[in-house]
């Protein structure tokens, strides 16, 4: 099936069901009148000209027209390319060129910046630009209205002429750890990812997904719209940027089932003033992922939030996403402290980076994935693609973990995370874990920093929870000893108000050290 098939299976089934809403604006659609927004924001694509193989680019917030225009130009085969909604003008002419991007579909602002402007500073150096269709404005709505006036046949036969394997989404990585570089991923790839990923939770048309993770990324636009769209579910977006207070707000009047976020979203949704007042009582499940969860935050998102069957999923945007996470019936400790099982279909091993053999059951080394779930390629970069997957298609995703006797797989932390102190291997995982214990301690991230006696030396920075005092080096020096080996116990500790982190909610550690670097002189 391509995702025009399995959208328009869905539809037939569920014709009359919810499929979207936006909670911040109210406007809401059934399947059926989804598939008609989709199928008109398709047609006026083809009248532009878009064909299969041409790339769309989308540059927006989270938002109904992104879903629209994610599942139309699918339709006719066109290439999905997810715009950051961070990008300023270097970075989005930067894409725009690189993906050779004909046609842009963006919002005309977010947030404070006016992203028109920046589309006109560039568009001149963007010779494959040939139209940019701004969201609610005159060209966006003529487009559409003409699409509607289209032919549903020349559609269908537009979309019989597509195969599973092509290419229809060219998605960024998050940059956590140095330039994004662009997943190209195939109808096969994204739709079954998304699909495995709802078996995994359980969906079904009664289900309503919270969705505040970025639609930008994988985790909203498949893991979100896709295991939603292949289930009859609904997709509910609480607001065009993540804040927590909306999100509480639209899972309770909008009585969702089910939560997304990466860490640092659940963590700000916990500790929002008021968090108690919200009936979260029609949660069940959600997923967490993106990055290292933490055992105690897994706990309070299950017996605070109510979310009893939560999962933990484990991925990257180069496989689809997700090739491990944790099912219902998993025991409660695996559940809060592992990562899961490969999906079905998949295969996972772990390997020693230095010699690429199997490691045993037990031993840290890195996590390789293959399957249907490897992307097709990075965009135009052969030489990366090479880097990345081997010739037996194994993904070799730079991330260490440790697999058990039952296939329970453990994130230990990315290999260019890893601090070597004074010859001892130390996963920043690990303390950060320990640290978060402490009841005044909102968040922690550790990192090494260069040093002249150990080569690396242990930094913590440090979020406060609201009215703590500002802890000092020696009381968390203090409440170390004894509980962690020496050379874990972190030299320097920084309070901080954030952590810098990417669009997608993560924490880039990159930016901290250099910071550090420079703090430490
Ligand atoms: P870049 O590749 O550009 O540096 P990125 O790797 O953060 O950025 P993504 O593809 O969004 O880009 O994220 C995939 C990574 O996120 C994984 O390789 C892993 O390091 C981390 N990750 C995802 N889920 C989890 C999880 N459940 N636990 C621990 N880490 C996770
Ligand atoms: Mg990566």
């Amino acid at each position: 099936d391509t995702i025009g098939d399995n959208l328009d299976r869905t539809v037939a089934a569920f014709g009359d069901r919810e499929a979207l809403v936006e909670h911040a604006t109210g406007r809401r659609w059934t399947y059926r009148q989804l598939a008609d927004e989709v199928n008109a924001v398709a047609l006026g694509l083809v009248d532009l000209g878009v064909g299969k193989g041409d790339r769309v680019g989308i540059w927006a917030p989270n938002c109904a027209e992104w879903t629209f225009t994610q599942y139309a130009t699918a339709k006719i085969g066109a290439i999905l390319v997810n715009i950051n909604p961070a990008y300023r003008v270097h970075e989005l002419k930067y894409v725009l060129n690189q993906a050779g991007i004909r046609t842009l579909v963006a919002a005309p602002s977010f947030k404070t910046s006016d992203y028109a402007a920046m589309i006109d500073e560039v568009r001149g150096e963007c010779p494959d630009l040939a139209d940019v269709l701004l969201i609610g404005l005159e060209d966006w709505t003529s487009t559409v209205a003409i699409g509607r006036g289209g032919s549903a046949a020349h559609l269908a036969e537009l979309q019989a002429e597509l195969s599973a394997d092509d290419p229809i989404n060219i998605q960024y990585t998050s940059g956590t750890t140095g330039f994004p570089k662009g997943a190209t991923l195939s109808h096969h790839n994204i739709l079954n990812n998304g699909y495995f990923v709802g078996e995994m939770c359980g969906y079904t048309e009664e289900d309503r997904i919270c969705i505040p993770v970025p639609f930008y990324h994988c985790f909203g636009m498949v893991m979100g719209n896709l295991a939603a769209t292949s289930h009859g579910a609904c997709m509910v977006i609480p607001a065009s940027g993540f804040d927590p207070k909306a999100t509480l707000e639209t899972v309770a009047a909008e009585r969702c089932t089910s939560l997304y976020g990466v860490p640092t979203m659940f963590i700000a949704e916990l500790s929002e003033p008021g968090f108690e007042a919200y009936d979260l009582s029609s949660l069940r499940t959600g997923i967490m992922a993106g990055s290292p969860c933490p055992v105690e935050v897994m706990k309070q998102v299950i017996d605070r939030m109510g979310m009893a069957e939560v999962t933990i999923a484990y991925g990257m945007t180069e496989t689809s996403p997700v090739s491990t996470q944790t099912r219902k019936d998993d025991s409660l400790d695996r559940r809060v402290s592992t990562v899961g099982r490969v999906l079905p279909h998949l295969e996972v091993k772990v390997v020693d980076p230095a010699t690429g053999l199997t490691v045993p059951r037990g031993t840290p080394g890195e996590l390789c994935t293959r399957g249907y779930s490897v992307m097709l390629g990075y965009w135009e970069q052969p030489d990366k693609t090479a880097e990345a997957i081997d010739r037996a298609r194994w993904m070799h995703t730079g991330d260490l973990a440790v697999m058990d006797d039952e296939g329970y797989l453990n994130i230990t932390g990315r290999i260019k995370d890893m601090v070597i102190r004074g010859g001892e291997n130390v996963y920043p995982r690990e303390i950060e874990e320990f640290l978060y214990t402490h009841p005044d301690i909102l968040d922690a991230q550790v990192i090494g920093v260069p040093d002249e006696r150990y080569g690396e030396e242990l930094m913590a920075w440090i979020r406060m929870r609201e009215g703590a005092e500002p802890l000092t080096v020696e009381a968390v020096r203090e409440f170390c000893t004894g509980k962690l080996a020496h050379y874990k116990i972190p030299r320097y500790v920084r309070i901080v108000d954030e952590f810098p982190m990417t669009v997608t909610g993560k924490i880039r550690k990159v930016e901290m050290r250099e910071v550090s670097v420079e703090f430490l002189g």
